[in-house]
């Protein structure tokens, strides 16, 4: 009885109460009763949003100018299209604060004539919320120079949706709102052929500090300020916190200072090397420091057999080499899968920690004129590139090239020797299987392709034959239509 009820029943369950709908799991019943309303024409279901509306203006100089007139006889009419887009005056120096949009004390930009009756009219004084401007700046980048329209939307047809969108949480209810919203109201308009604007979304975790702080003081007070847990200046306890870097806390580590002990890179490596991407990660001198000996490490070993880095490599068969050999080999192949795999799926912390063990391998590799060395070497500078781009580039140009190291294609490991469970795929040929490759689980079609490619019988059964359709069930088959 309600009047014993303390709280709503919110979870699914068993439907009571309910007529011909007794009995029935909730989940089920609420579809029963939607249809059933339906049918009756009163009623159904629907997607309700809690959606309010969104208020542009702004009173700021900083932002585009609303491009509307107001005129005394016609009304608030808009800024005809050959006269937009409307611009800011420049040389304004007053931002103060007045109770109004500063645009509104700038005679020049305010006083204008109306576009329908021509008489005297003033323009909107107010900017537009920069989310405005955000919430398509994705279609404005595809066509940057175009002077005509916003973007040409074939060139939209061609580049959207964005596939990956990387942002804080707080995108998730602000920014991707409004730019859902307006890329809706541009594919209604007939100018954009996607729904949707983006198609995945990352949210990168925060970056936290410990810090002291002195509740009296109300301010950040430095470890040489405390005295056994007490602020020396006040007398008052500290407290330690653990919170986002944050200028007005005084949290942060300064980026320049820091850029210019440490380095760039060294940045990098630390919050990429802190914990997986999407969850907060704690600043802190031991991570700097790891990830300062790890580039040293780099370094030392590239200063010793920078000699060895020029020229081209020989071709070798990884089958036919010494056992130390095909050891460091592998663990290249290993690497190259598991940074690839790692860094597609945002963890960049572990594709580190592979790279670290690498690294390790080659440091103690004897051999150091084998082949094998000298790839390794080569290919480590490219894998180490999205992490470290200041050393990788440097680096890159030890080995004589002139391009960036960013110009070369990321290495690609030989399946042959990736870790993973191995699975045997049926390779077949209209139909017949002509081979079975043992690999490991997990590859693409074009990767098991170019493998079935190089089985002798495989090209025996194509020649003289075009392949006209590759049909592949992941770990099982690939079959090649050919004729
Ligand atoms: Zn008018
Ligand atoms: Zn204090």
């Amino acid at each position: 009885r309600p009047e014993e009820m303390e709280a709503a029943f919110e979870d699914y369950g068993v439907m009571i109460n309910s007529g011909e709908f007794t009995g029935l799991p909730s989940r089920e019943g609420i579809e029963r009763v939607a249809s059933r309303l339906r049918e009756m024409g009163k009623g159904g279901k629907t997607v309700s949003y809690r959606l309010k509306d969104w208020l542009i203006s702004r009173q700021r100089y900083w932002g585009a100018p609303i491009p509307m007139i107001h005129c005394e006889k016609c009304g608030y009419v808009p800024v005809p299209e050959d006269q937009l887009p409307v611009r800011l005056p420049e040389g304004i120096r007053d931002f103060r604060p007045k109770g109004r949009s500063p645009l509104a004390d700038v005679p020049e930009f305010i006083e204008t004539k109306c576009p329908v009756c021509g008489g005297p009219a003033r323009r909107d004084p107010d900017t537009m919320d920069t989310f405005v401007d955000s919430s398509w700046y994705h279609l404005r980048y595809i066509d940057p120079r175009n002077e005509e329209m916003p973007f040409d939307p074939e060139k939209a047809e061609a580049w959207m949706p964005v596939d990956q969108y990387i942002g804080g949480a707080e995108h998730a209810t602000k920014h991707l709102i409004y730019a859902r919203f307006i890329h809706k109201v541009l594919y209604d308009a007939g100018l954009l052929k996607t729904k949707e604007p983006y198609l995945h979304l990352f949210t990168q975790g925060l970056v936290l500090k410990r810090f002291f702080w002195c509740n009296h003081c109300l301010r950040v007070v430095e470890e040489n300020e405390i005295e056994k847990g007490i602020h020396k200046a006040c007398g008052n306890p500290i407290e330690e916190r653990l919170e986002m870097m944050s200028k007005s806390k005084g949290n942060i580590v300064p980026v320049g200072p820091f850029v210019e002990k440490h380095g760039a890179d060294t940045a990098r490596i630390t919050i990429l090397f802190a914990g997986p991407a999407e969850k907060d990660m704690e600043w802190t001198d031991a991570g700097v420091e790891g990830a300062r000996r790890f580039l040293n490490r780099i370094w030392r070993l590239y200063s010793k057999h920078r000699d060895k880095l020029r020229g081209e490599i020989p071709d070798f068969d990884p089958e036919k080499l010494s056992k130390e050999e095909k050891d460091l080999y592998i663990a290249l192949q290993k690497t190259i899968f598991e940074v690839r795999k790692d860094s597609s799926e945002f963890h960049f912390n572990t594709a580190l920690a592979r790279l670290m063990e690498l690294l390790t391998a080659m440091s103690r590799f004897k051999k150091t004129d084998s082949p094998v060395f000298l790839r390794s070497l080569r290919d480590y500078i490219v894998l180490l590139a999205p992490f470290a781009p200041h050393l990788s580039e440097e680096l890159w140009h030890w080995t004589g090239a002139e391009s960036s190291v960013f110009s070369n294609r990321f290495p690609e490991y030989d399946p042959r020797y990736t870790r993973g469970e191995l699975t045997e795929i049926a390779v077949q040929i209209n139909g017949k299987v002509r081979a079975r490759l043992q690999v490991q689980r997990g590859l693409e079609e074009k990767q098991v392709l170019d493998l079935a490619l190089k089985e002798e019988n495989v090209r025996r059964h194509l020649q003289g034959k075009n392949i006209r359709k590759t049909i592949y069930v992941k770990d099982k088959l690939l079959n090649i239509v050919a004729g």
